[in-house]
């Protein structure tokens, strides 16, 4: 007779548990206005890396308002902050908000290539989308464990300057992370997939080249040019390319190259990138790069020192709570589109160029699977020191890539809102299951230590320099 009581036991103390996980899903569905209000105005300041201090304080303001205890400006950032939520000894769970955007993807919302004449950056990356799911979902958690007296610790990570500044190096380098047990994030994308996935390692420096200036004509042999040295170099690298590992990957731009023909630029500078799945791989090849800097100033008569801006360790995946996560998101589901959202989409369509991807996959979750991107994320030195968990919501048109005026298009529109209330309810129902299941939690770690491996130490690609403040500023000299 045992287990029949046990099982009603058990039905009657999960009924209200229920209960409670679907008011926070209703918290989330009744913050919907708030939410998009807060998104689209951070889609509209549109500010760069270390630079979003109207969106960060929004950020700040939502969760103060809610109870969380604030603190701004940690780690030398002016604009990261954490926002904490605790009720007596639990579990501590940690959920991360993006908010910056990337310089020279003004768009407005309209679905055709169109410059915002107020904005000279753009969300192309949808963080706008990022910070406000990932407070809202903080707040949902933080109702729910208030209205069940569930112990321990919600707190949302404010992590600026994801796109090339690493923010969360430094918070992890701070110590930010250290008394948490779970750590979540997600993406905005044209798809909703929960992957076992890696990023590639990447490595940032700014390469500064310094020459003689003289008049190009009059006296050219009395200068000495610094874009010489940056296109010396530019050669040299691309050379390089050939003889680099597999997968590896290397860009660059010339964000310095002089001003005027007539003039020898007696300054100029190049903003290098290199990536691969392994970052002792990143780290050996940069060594390469910086060779070729030197060669090239050697042979044109000119100087070169370079700046680490940024590095980010390649993302370390964690099955188990991928697994969780995955089922968490099939829960919710995918986009689904209103006859306005078909007609917004299928004007961007036709501008995507080849795409394997058709409209109803904006419904659709993915499978589970094992997977690498090209792309790189801070997140990575997050998810070696804490076990890490994330997944996208299908906020743009299938078939957009990051990065594109398509993709700021549909993030200032319906569609974007639609997957961030989405990721909202992933984030949330997540962290509200891991609070309950410390079994949960112990194999996410178990897991995590075996993939680290023993005697790991975390390392830095970015050694001890601090936030790179001004990388978004017109060059320094
Ligand atoms: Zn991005
Ligand atoms: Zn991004």
């Amino acid at each position: 007779m045992l287990k029949p009581i046990l099982a009603a036991a058990l039905l009657v103390s999960t009924a209200p548990a229920a209960a409670q996980t679907n008011a926070a899903l209703a918290r989330i569905d009744a913050d919907r206005a708030a939410n998009e209000a807060a998104a689209k105005a951070i889609w509209g300041f549109a500010e760069v890396g270390y630079q979003e201090a109207r969106s960060s304080a929004l950020l700040q303001k939502r969760l103060k308002d809610a109870g969380f205890e604030v603190k701004a400006g940690v780690a030398s950032a002016p604009t990261a902050f954490t926002a904490t939520w605790a009720s007596g000894t639990g579990p501590v769970i940690g959920i991360m908000g993006e908010y910056d955007a990337l310089p020279g993807l003004s768009q407005t919302a309209d679905p055709a290539k169109t410059v915002r004449a107020d904005a000279a950056a753009g969300h192309g990356c949808g963080h706008h989308l990022f910070g406000v799911a990932s407070a809202s979902a903080a707040i949902a958690v933080k109702d729910w464990m208030k209205a069940t007296g569930t112990k321990g610790t919600i707190r949302f990570y404010g992590t600026p300057a994801e796109e090339g500044g690493a923010g969360k190096v430094y918070m992890v380098r701070e110590g930010l992370f250290n008394d948490v047990d779970i750590a979540l994030h997600w993406h905005p994308a044209a798809e909703n997939s929960a992957d076992i996935a890696t990023t590639n390692s990447n490595k940032s420096a700014k390469f500064r080249f310094r020459g003689i200036s003289a008049h190009a004509a009059g006296a050219p042999e009395r200068g000495r040019s610094a874009l010489d040295g940056v296109e010396a170099m530019n050669m040299m690298a691309n050379m390089m390319h050939e003889h680099m590992p597999e997968q590896s990957r290397m860009h660059y731009v010339i964000t310095a190259g002089g001003n005027a023909p007539n003039v020898v630029p007696d300054f100029a500078e190049s903003f290098y990138y290199v990536r691969n799945p392994d970052a002792e791989v990143v780290r050996e090849t940069f060594e390469r790069l910086v060779k070729t800097a030197e060669g090239a100033a050697l042979g044109t008569g000119t100087t070169v020192d370079y700046e680490v801006i940024h590095g980010a360790l390649p993302l370390l995946p964690n099955r188990t709570l991928q697994t969780l996560v995955h089922a968490k998101l099939s829960e919710v589901g995918g986009v689904l589109y209103t006859a306005e959202d078909t007609a917004f989409a299928q004007k961007i369509i036709p501008t995507l160029g080849q795409t394997k991807a058709t409209l109803s996959d904006a419904a659709l979750v993915k499978p589970i699977a094992e997977s690498h991107g090209a792309g790189s994320t801070d997140v990575g030195d997050v998810s070696w020191t804490v076990p890490t968990a994330g997944f996208s919501t299908a906020t743009w048109v299938p078939g957009t890539a990051a990065h594109s005026w398509q993709a700021v298009a549909a993030g200032g529109n319906a569609i974007g809102m639609k997957g961030m209330q989405n990721a909202a309810k992933v984030l949330a129902l997540t962290a509200i299951d891991l609070l309950q299941t410390p079994e949960l939690i112990a194999a996410a770690k178990a897991e995590f230590e075996a993939r680290r491996g023993p005697g790991f130490t975390y390392r830095s690609l970015v050694g001890d320099r601090t936030p790179p403040l001004d990388y978004r500023n017109a060059p320094a000299r």
